[in-house]
């Protein structure tokens, strides 16, 4: 299957709508996680605490990522930590590749780039790529297209909405035009 384009995941956003107010009705469960990179401030009210500590995931999720033809990777700030809390939690196994960041891991650089492009590109090495992510932004599209040899799709996606029908509709057609 290596030779499979990538599916590069964020969680915050896509599988974890956190901007939405009302998901339960459309099938995701709430999660308390508390991942190392969340780690509230220690100065944060109890209730702020809880707040940043509950995670919306979507139990169906996992199924629907492994039917698209993709090498799924983790690409977001969980790091290894996704494979451990999120991916039991939608049904993925607990193995897959995770993208390794260097240390600074929030913000855009001067150039407004995104703190993950760079570190795609290099993960991806000009294989094919999809970018699934809630803070995608044109400087990162100009950015692939200028530094990544070999095709690429920039998913953002709404971070009160999650992913949705239409977004595994636009990777699984994506994937098929590659031939
Ligand atoms: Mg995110």
């Amino acid at each position: 299957m290596s030779d499979r384009p990538l599916l590069l995941l964020d969680v915050d956003g896509p599988l974890n709508p956190f901007g939405a107010r009302f998901v339960r009705h459309r099938g995701y469960v709430t999660h308390r996680m508390l991942p190392d990179c969340r780690s509230p401030l220690p100065h944060a009210s109890r209730r702020r605490a809880a707040r940043e500590a509950r995670v919306r995931l979507h139990p169906g999720h996992g199924a629907r990522l492994l039917a698209l033809p993709y090498q799924l990777t983790w690409a977001t700030a969980w790091c290894r930590q996704a494979n451990e809390l999120v991916a039991p939690a939608i049904g993925l196994p607990g193995d897959l590749p995770v993208v390794e960041w260097p240390s600074a891991r929030c913000g855009r650089s001067a150039d407004g780039v995104h703190w993950k492009t760079r570190t795609l590109l290099e993960w991806a090495a000009g294989r094919p790529f999809a970018w699934v992510d809630d803070e995608l932004t044109g400087r990162d599209a100009d950015h692939v297209a200028t530094h990544h040899p070999g095709s690429a799709l920039l998913l953002r996606i709404d971070p009160r909405k999650g992913l949705r029908d239409r977004d595994f509709g636009r990777l699984e057609h994506w994937a098929r035009t590659l031939g």
